[in-house]
């Protein structure tokens, strides 16, 4: 199995992927707007499509490794790659709803962990510490550190609030490809791993679990769970690496905006 190639992507490549990032943010956006108790995944799925070829792009993940969806929605224990369908989201659910979409070449992909109705205390802070590592995973992805100062940030805040870090799921480089060289693990060692320059574009995705570590795979061959069935949590951004601060090409606020006009607590 060849070892990926590493990829540069030069200002005028980040700035075009950056729309594709946008537009993810757009669509979750309009997730945003219609999650609620009742709506199934599969109608949540069928409008972010919508909105994605309404806005001249396709979605990233359909048809990619045969997924058969434009979003995954992980709902509770379900950690990442959760298939839409006749589920119904119910008060005091949390789902997580990553969205990839492919626009003038280059992929955006960014995911989002919501609460439906009333969720409980101890869950509203595992979203909020999952966030918080990606804040200091996106911290670490500066010109010259490496991708185990990534790691190291989000595992180190994340088990310092007694969580678990999935190991078996890693953020990537993003590009012309949605999976591109480096992988970038949400554990790791200071100072280890692939050294970071400008012109990578990163996803960071904490994948961080209220119980264990330890994640298995349901019999649809998509769905990963926490192996105690606690819940987890899931958040993503696009970084471009630069020296001294990395550039954020993705972002929340689109959908942060809709959930405070619905009156829903947004995590700082
Ligand atoms: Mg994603
Ligand atoms: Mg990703």
């Amino acid at each position: 199995m060849g070892k990926k190639p590493l990829v540069d992507l030069s200002d005028d490549e980040i700035a075009v992927l950056k729309e594709s990032s946008l537009l993810v943010g757009k669509t979750l956006a309009e997730v945003a707007r219609h999650i609620a108790p009742g709506v199934t995944t599969a109608e949540l799925d069928r409008l972010a499509e919508e909105f994605i070829r309404d806005n001249g792009a396709v979605p990233g993940f359909k048809g990619l490794y045969g997924c058969p969806s434009t979003l995954l929605i992980s709902v509770n224990e379900q950690v990442v790659h959760g298939l839409p369908g006749d589920r119904a989201l119910r008060d005091g659910d949390v789902a997580s709803v990553d969205c990839g979409v492919l626009m003038n070449g280059f992929y955006g992909d960014s995911a989002y962990t919501f609460t439906i109705g009333e969720v409980a205390e101890p869950v509203m802070r595992l979203l909020s510490v999952t966030k918080e590592c990606l804040e200091k995973g996106i911290e670490a992805a500066v010109e010259g550190n490496r991708t185990g100062d990534i790691g190291f940030a989000i595992q180190q805040h994340a088990e310092s609030n007694g969580y678990g870090v999935v190991r078996e799921l890693v953020g990537h480089g993003l590009g012309r490809k949605l999976h591109e060289a480096p992988e970038v693990p949400n554990y790791g060692r200071r100072g280890h791993g692939v050294k970071l320059r400008t012109g990578m574009v990163l996803a960071i995705e904490p994948m961080i679990n209220m119980g264990v570590k330890e994640v298995k795979q349901l019999s649809d061959g998509w769905t990963v769970v926490t192996r105690d069935g606690k819940p987890s949590a899931h958040f993503e951004h696009n970084v471009a690496v630069k020296a001294g601060k990395a550039e954020v090409l993705s972002t929340f606020s689109y959908i942060e905006d809709v959930l405070k006009r619905k009156g829903k607590f947004v995590t700082t």
